[in-house]
């Protein structure tokens, strides 16, 4: 009786113990289950969401998509996102704002900032304006330059299709007075589209840019991105020969064309050098002139441009507007100082 119930209660605790440690095992195997998928989606989310949206705080991946060369020293370099973008740029950055992004050079840790342009390459590699709302899932073109003993464009110009870089951004390098205005840039990208007549609420103003070399990305940007600038821009561009210029030579025709900008070529090839015929080069800029805000009354048969950007090589932006200094803009000298343009209305762009 007595050994009985002995084994019973033996029977009882062993019952128990084995139950307490399946239960054990149980909490266990469920605890390091709840631990993996933790795991597993803190990995999932750094790896699919986290740091992936372009932002100036962190850099984010992108592949290099087209690495194509226009000449010797230029070069276009379309860049995709390894993760597909969800903000559209071209439409979330207020259209006065110029904007760029900067480049990481791992090898030396160091950055460069380059203007993106809202251009696509297609599948038979011809670039194309992005139309309204388009923005290929964050995919950013660049137009670029090397420079010999350069670091980082001379590096960027090498890379083969597929390589990985690192870009944050966007950056805002200078702010334009606002404008809300739409404006239809269909002509763009479609060859039937007609010249019409335009309709503003607001009278715009016009500016005037001296460019030279990829000094040009930020105009460009300006005159092709979703709700281009509203007025006109009178362009002094300078380069080697205008085929330095690639795809852009025949969108500044169509902008041309339709009476967005005019522009000046100053080919140093054709001893068209800006230095060399400053006088003939003086009598086509234009003095500032003064801006009426106000309803729309048309547009000037002539650009009369209120403030003047100048975007290029140190020893350029001294001919055009005197020196510029590393902090600041230095004193409006040079051709623009000559036709009584002052740091009022002059901006000049690194
Ligand atoms: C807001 C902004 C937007 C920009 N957008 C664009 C753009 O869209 N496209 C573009 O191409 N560029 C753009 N730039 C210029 C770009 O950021 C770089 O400055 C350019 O690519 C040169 O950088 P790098 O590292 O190749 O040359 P760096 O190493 O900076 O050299 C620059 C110059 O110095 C010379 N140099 C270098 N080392 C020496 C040396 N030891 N002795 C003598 N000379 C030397 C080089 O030959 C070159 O002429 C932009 C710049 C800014 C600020």
């Amino acid at each position: 009786m007595w050994s009985q119930r002995l084994k019973h209660q033996w029977q009882n605790s062993l019952r128990n113990i084995l139950i307490a440690r399946q239960y054990q095992r149980v909490r266990w195997v469920a605890s390091g289950g709840i631990l993996a998928s933790l795991g597993g989606a803190s990995w999932y989310y750094h790896q699919y969401w986290h740091e992936v949206e372009l932002s100036p705080d962190y850099f984010t991946k992108y592949r290099v998509s087209h690495n194509a060369k226009l000449d010797s020293e230029h070069f276009l370099m379309e860049l995709t996102p390894l993760k597909p973008q969800r903000v559209n740029l071209w439409s979330a950055t207020t259209s006065n704002k110029l904007w760029s992004v900067e480049v990481k050079q791992p090898e030396i840790m160091v950055v460069r900032n380059y203007t993106p342009l809202p251009l696509k390459v297609t599948t038979d590699k011809k670039v194309q304006v992005l139309p309204d709302g388009k923005f290929e899932s964050g995919k950013l073109l660049f137009y670029l330059k090397k420079y010999r003993y350069g670091e980082v464009a001379r590096w960027l110009s090498e890379l083969p299709e597929g390589h990985i870089v690192e870009v944050r951004g966007p950056f805002v390098d200078f702010e334009l007075p606002p404008f809300e205005e739409k404006r239809d840039r269909s002509f763009l990208w479609d060859d039937n589209a007609k010249l019409q007549s335009e309709q503003f609420l607001q009278q715009p103003y016009d500016i005037a840019a001296f460019t030279a070399g990829t000094g040009i990305a930020p105009i460009m940007q300006l005159l092709l991105k979703e709700n281009p600038f509203p007025g006109r821009i009178l362009m002094f561009h300078s380069c080697h020969a205008d085929s330095d210029l690639g795809p852009l030579r025949h969108l500044l025709d169509k902008l041309q064309d339709y009476h967005r900008a005019k522009l000046y070529l100053f080919e140093s090839q054709r001893a068209n050098d800006l230095r060399k015929i400053s006088d003939e080069v003086l009598k086509l800029i234009p003095s500032p002139m003064a801006y009426h805000a106000g309803p729309f009354v048309g547009l000037n048969s002539s650009i009369s441009p209120i403030l003047s950007l100048v975007c290029g090589p140190d020893s350029y932006i001294t001919t055009v507007s005197g020196v510029k200094y590393d902090l600041s803009q230095g004193p409006i000298e040079g051709l623009l100082g000559q036709k009584g343009w002052n740091n009022s209305n002059v901006y000049k762009l690194s």
